[in-house]
């Protein structure tokens, strides 16, 4: 099933691109919970974690890829940031096209444990 994401990929629904290719792209969060917080993903529907497979692998790197190039560009690379893929209920995933959330531009502080 499509997500809200499939249609920003599509361009139906406007976000505020950061990086683009034919593999990934990268946007905003319209909810930022950091000074930076930018989603990065592919151009593939992958709905969670639990879903990649071997044939998604250049996406994967792409995203990866994508988020050095992000980071350093935003100028965050040096000082750090932190990657997050929520995947499912327990992991809090909201939107089934499968992200990494880059968030920095301050210390983060420590992981949310138990
Ligand atoms: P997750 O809970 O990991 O699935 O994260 C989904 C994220 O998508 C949330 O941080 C939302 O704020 C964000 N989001 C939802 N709709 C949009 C949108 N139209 N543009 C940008 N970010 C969005």
């Amino acid at each position: 099933m499509s997500t809200i994401f499939k249609k920003i990929i599509d361009k139906e629904i406007p976000a505020s691109i950061v990086f683009e290719n034919d593999k990934v792209m990268a946007f905003k969060d319209i909810n930022p919970q950091a000074p930076v917080h930018i989603l990065v993903i592919p151009k593939k529907e992958i709905p969670t974690l639990n879903d990649i497979t071997l044939d998604d692998s250049e996406y994967i790197i792409e995203m990866y890829l994508a988020i050095k190039k992000i980071t350093k560009d935003l100028g965050i690379s040096e000082d750090g940031y932190r990657v997050i893929t929520n995947c499912n209920s327990y992991g809090g995933q909201e939107v089934f096209h499968i992200h990494f959330h880059i968030l920095g531009g301050k210390p983060l502080g420590p992981m949310l444990t138990i």
